[in-house]
């Protein structure tokens, strides 16, 4: 090894469920290390240039998501634009447009968060890809990254695994289930028209728009119904053709707007997703898997709840269970907790992933506390831990609903 480190906590991945982890066990005083491949923070957030923060409410004016999840909200649009709707708690609409939720620059949001990460003391390893998981008797004690310094061993007594793609679980040998994905390309724009746009309107939000492929059925490949799409996140070759393919339909997008009188330095592209746009790679296969048909259901060890971006009303309770693997020493959050199916579309979204990311680093911190590990953690000290910081966990904490 050209260098090794201990930690208490090493979050693996800074996407909105790393972040919030590693805010959570850093300001708690526990020595974080937060390690990213890319040389962001965000994830696909940033990275991915998803810049909807989708809504923590219910869309009948019920907050639903609380802590770190609602902080990073409003943290995304400090340094740029952005604003939760006034109305949100009155809000009739049934798309996620007025209910609490945001759309925010990427780019604004990456300066922010950096601020953020290191007022924390969190110790942010940028461009520091992780290799594999160090595994001694079932328990994760460490990860092996690969930087410019070389090979390196980071050691700690918890692991998150927020990378996404459950990478560190993968890399330990815990069983996972994966999905394919469709063709899909989002990438922002400049155009004259906006920028007409945003003077005679005297907005200059205007100017932050985008184009997509793929996402609302256009140029899609695979068929629609049975979601069986030609990508997969998990497969090197599969990757880098998924790339190619969606950058090569924007390029014909744009070839095809100039053929029809569009010039070329009114309308072109400024700014491309630095990461690879898959909705869903692996999900851990964990204690408990949530699936279609389970919104609305109590579980006794629930640890969140999830509001339904597509459908108002539609609340899930997420149980521990979700976040534990079957590699002891490890939790962990975000898109690649144990969740498939319908299930997997609401856990996955920006919000929900920072949510179970806080979970995941108060896990580590009472695990930590406590020595033992997150799967012997009892629910009732979490629970504890969540009333105290107010993060409702079951459906019944909610206020009643107002129904329009
Ligand atoms: C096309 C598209 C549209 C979407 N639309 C929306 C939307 O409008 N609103 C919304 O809320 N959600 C949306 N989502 C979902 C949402 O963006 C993500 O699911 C969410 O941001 C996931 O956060 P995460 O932290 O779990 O994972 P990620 O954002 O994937 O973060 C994981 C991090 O881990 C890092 N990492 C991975 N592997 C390694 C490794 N081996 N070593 C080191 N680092 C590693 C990655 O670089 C990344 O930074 C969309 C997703 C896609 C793809």
């Amino acid at each position: 090894m050209n260098f090794t480190k201990h930690y208490d906590v090493i979050v693996a991945g800074a996407g909105m469920a790393g972040i919030a982890a590693a805010l959570e066990t850093a300001r708690s005083g526990l020595r974080t290390a937060l390690v990213e491949k890319t040389v962001f923070p965000g994830g696909l957030a940033t990275s991915g240039l998803v810049y909807f923060y989708l809504p923590i409410c219910d869309g009948y004016g019920r907050q639903v998501n609380f802590g770190i999840a609602e902080e990073l909200l409003h943290v995304s649009y400090q340094c740029g634009p952005g604003e939760v709707p006034a109305n949100w708690r009155q809000s009739t609409f049934e798309k996620p447009l007025g209910r609490y939720r945001v759309d925010f620059s990427p780019a604004a949001f990456i300066l922010a968060l950096d601020y953020l990460l290191t007022e924390a003391n969190v110790d942010i390893w940028y461009d520091t890809l992780i290799c594999q998981t160090i595994v001694e008797s079932n328990r994760a004690v460490g990860l092996e990254v690969e930087n410019k310094s070389g090979r390196g061993g980071l050691r700690a007594s918890i692991i998150i695994d927020a990378t996404g793609d459950g990478d560190v679980c993968f890399r330990a040998g815990c069983p996972f289930d994966e999905e394919t994905n469709k063709t899909t390309l989002w990438a922002m724009q400049a155009s004259l028209e906006r920028a007409r746009e945003a003077v005679a309107k005297n907005d200059g939000t205007r100017l932050m728009y985008f184009h997509q492929i793929g996402s609302e059925g256009k140029e899609i490949q695979g068929d629609i119904k049975s979601k069986t799409y030609p990508w997969k996140g998990t497969d090197g070759r599969s990757v880098s053709n998924f790339l190619l393919k969606g950058r090569s339909l924007l390029r014909e997008h744009y070839e095809k707007m100039r053929g029809k009188g569009q010039r070329r330095q009114d309308l072109f592209p400024v700014t491309l997703p630095a990461m690879a746009q898959f909705r869903t790679t692996r999900a851990i296969r964990g204690r408990f898997t949530l699936m279609a048909g389970m919104a609305g259901q109590r579980f006794e060890d629930s640890i969140a709840l999830a509001a339904d971006w597509r459908k108002r009303g539609s609340v899930w309770e997420i149980p521990y269970g979700c976040l534990i693997p079957s590699v002891t020493g490890l939790i962990t959050a975000g898109r690649c907790i144990s969740s498939v199916g319908d299930a997997w579309e609401v856990t996955r979204s920006i919000p929900i992933a920072a949510h179970t990311g806080q979970v995941a680093g108060i896990s580590a911190r009472l695990s930590i506390a406590q020595n033992r590990t997150p799967d012997t953690l009892p629910i009732t000290d979490l629970h504890a831990e969540l009333r105290q910081k107010q993060m409702p966990y079951h459906l019944a904490d909610l206020a009643p609903q107002d129904e329009k």
